[in-house]
């Protein structure tokens, strides 16, 4: 949608482009359009919702505004920092309005099944289902741009004696409303952002017991007496867990708060992005434009973009940037270099990938790619959010389970 919108605004300045724009669901706002529905959806397509109905932002609000449509702009009035799901799809929809998209822009319940590449033309052919009307489409474009996002296909690792576990093992992507664990003993495994989160709403809706069994230990809170971290599941006995520590408890269910798959079934495997949840890209110039580099890839003459790919600090304001980005060096309006120095530039963000050990680096590391887009396309708002991001996670140490009253963008 922030493509969408970013075409809209050069069309406002002269500069026409025929975008073609197909999403599965009924409605434009991916993973913020919640559902009842898990697995398998009323087309037999799988359901892509990976969110709770009880859903709070975790980050702060203003780490992701519009500059030129703000929350207080969109509600008319100062609102919390970390609103609710359906406040922040409510601000989406104002801000695609404000940027004068329309219903039309989106041709929506079409589910794209495949993609072909062709040498010769340096045309990509689509061809989508109409779910509604059972009827398949076709068409050719000079340039492709992939926005589906990437949690929404659960990573689901097998854990020993998990098949006979006597109890519900679920992976977070299917969690709906933590309200069914009321009064459960439950195991929470991972250590990012859904185990984290997830373990709150079970704590807020009176899970009686809730263990997070982490890989990497990351989760470093002052949690409360009914929840308590321990090493890595190793195996699983009926109803009880042991752990690689040699200790061991009894859980009513399991939740695998694993992350998820970047996954393009739709894609030739040569054009797909390899998988990883990282903040700088193998194949992506900027992290957004394709270039075949890793084995068994091949370019698409640079007309294939992915957007939206990378590990987040920044979302909202990073997909204007990238949408803005994709837009004008699609229509020339700014100019990449030569293919030898988008690979050597992309080899050596990728390669620090592995200098980002901690949320402060990985900050600073997204603020300083965001600052390359602003760069190249000569973009002055200030997008530059850091000293807020330091300042959550600063309150997050300070108490975990408050910390989203701190309202850090000190709105109210
Ligand atoms: P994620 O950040 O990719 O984390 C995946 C976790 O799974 C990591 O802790 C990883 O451990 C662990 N893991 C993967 N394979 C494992 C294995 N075989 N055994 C043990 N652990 C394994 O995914 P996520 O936490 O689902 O977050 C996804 C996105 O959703 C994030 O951008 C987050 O901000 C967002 N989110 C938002 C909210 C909210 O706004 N309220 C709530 C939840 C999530 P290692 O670290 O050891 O690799
Ligand atoms: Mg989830």
């Amino acid at each position: 949608m922030s493509t969408l919108a970013m075409f809209n605004k050069l069309k406002d300045q002269g500069v026409e482009c025929e975008v073609t724009c197909f999403d599965k669901q009924e409605q434009p706002g991916g993973l913020w359009n919640v559902t009842w529905r898990t697995g398998t959806d009323e087309f037999g397509e799988p359901v892509h919702c990976s969110q709770y109905r009880d859903l709070f932002s975790h980050g702060p609000k203003e780490c992701l505004e519009f500059p030129d449509y703000t929350f207080d702009d969109h509600f008319g009035k100062p609102i919390p920092s970390c609103p609710p799901r359906d406040v922040l799809i409510d601000y989406l929809r104002g801000y695609w309005k404000f940027q004068g998209l329309k219903k039309e822009d989106v041709l929506t319940r079409h589910m794209v099944k495949n993609v072909s590449f062709d040498d010769k033309t340096a045309t990509f052919t689509v061809q989508a289902r109409n779910l509604v009307q059972g009827l398949d489409v076709e068409q050719e474009f000079d340039r492709l741009i992939i926005a589906s996002g990437h949690f929404s296909v659960p990573n689901v690792p097998h854990f020993e004696g998990i098949e006979t576990f006597e109890g519900r093992a679920m992976h977070s992507h299917n969690l709906r409303n933590a309200r069914e664990f009321t009064g459960k003993r439950i195991l929470v495994i991972g250590s990012s952002f859904s185990a984290e989160d997830i373990t709150l709403q079970l704590f807020k809706f009176g899970a009686e017991q809730i263990t997070i069994s982490y890989r990497t230990d990351r989760l470093d809170f002052k949690w409360p007496g009914k929840i308590h971290k321990v090493p890595l599941l190793i195996k699983i006995e009926g109803k009880t867990c042991h752990f690689k520590d040699g200790t061991s408890g009894d859980y009513d269910a399991i939740i695998l708060c694993t992350g998820y798959k970047h996954h393009f079934p739709f894609l030739p495997s040569e054009l797909s992005l390899p998988n990883g949840n990282i903040f700088n890209q193998p194949n992506l110039y900027r992290n957004a434009q394709w270039y075949g580099v890793t084995e068994g890839k091949k370019d698409a003459s640079s007309g294939l973009f992915y957007l939206g790919m990378t590990n987040q600090f920044y979302s909202y304001t990073m997909f204007i940037m990238q949408g803005l980005w994709a837009a004008s060096v699609i229509k020339d309006i700014i100019q990449t270099p030569e293919r030898e120095d988008c690979v050597e530039d992309m080899e050596r963000r990728y390669a620090e990938n592995a200098n980002l050990t901690d949320c402060f680096k990985m900050i600073d590391s997204q603020a300083d790619y965001m600052k390359q887009l602003s760069v190249d396309l000569n973009y002055t708002e200030i997008l530059d959010t850091v000293e807020l991001y330091y300042r959550w996670v600063q309150d997050k140490h300070d108490d975990i389970m408050t910390y989203r009253d701190n309202h850090v963008g000190g709105n109210n």
